[in-house]
């Protein structure tokens, strides 16, 4: 088993609750949620953060979007609305070096975040 927590659950080493997928990306529920609707959409390729992503990886960019309007869609957030997080660096609190976007729904977030 590697070492990157992320990287072993796309390797279904480590057990998730799997929401959606395509080649270059991977939706699954977050272990500890922060709202009723929480999920992380991350690249299947690692990515240690947002400050690793070149232009070169603009494909997966694309479809880690068009992932995170599916969850919205298939957890019925769509209409009402929702959040797309990346935290980055320590300021931010990231606690995973795998790049990942929160999905955020399911009640009213506040603004700014504390
Ligand atoms: P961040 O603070 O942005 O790095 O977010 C990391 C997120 O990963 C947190 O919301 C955690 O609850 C979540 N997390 C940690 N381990 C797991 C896991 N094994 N499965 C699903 N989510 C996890
Ligand atoms: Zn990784």
């Amino acid at each position: 088993m590697g070492e990157c927590l992320f990287c072993n659950i796309v390797a279904r080493k480590i057990p998730a609750t799997i929401v959606y997928e395509t080649d270059k990306t991977l939706a699954f529920r977050d272990i500890n949620p922060r709202a009723p609707v929480h999920v992380l959409v991350i690249p299947k390729e690692h990515l240690p953060s947002l400050m690793d992503v070149e232009s070169r990886h603009a494909a997966v960019l694309a479809d880690i979007h068009l992932a995170a309007q599916t969850v919205a869609r298939q957890d019925k957030i769509d209409d009402k609305g929702f959040r797309l997080v990346v935290n980055v660096g320590k300021d931010s609190g990231q606690a995973v070096d795998h790049l990942h976007y929160h999905v955020l729904g399911g009640r009213k977030l506040g603004w700014p975040p504390g």
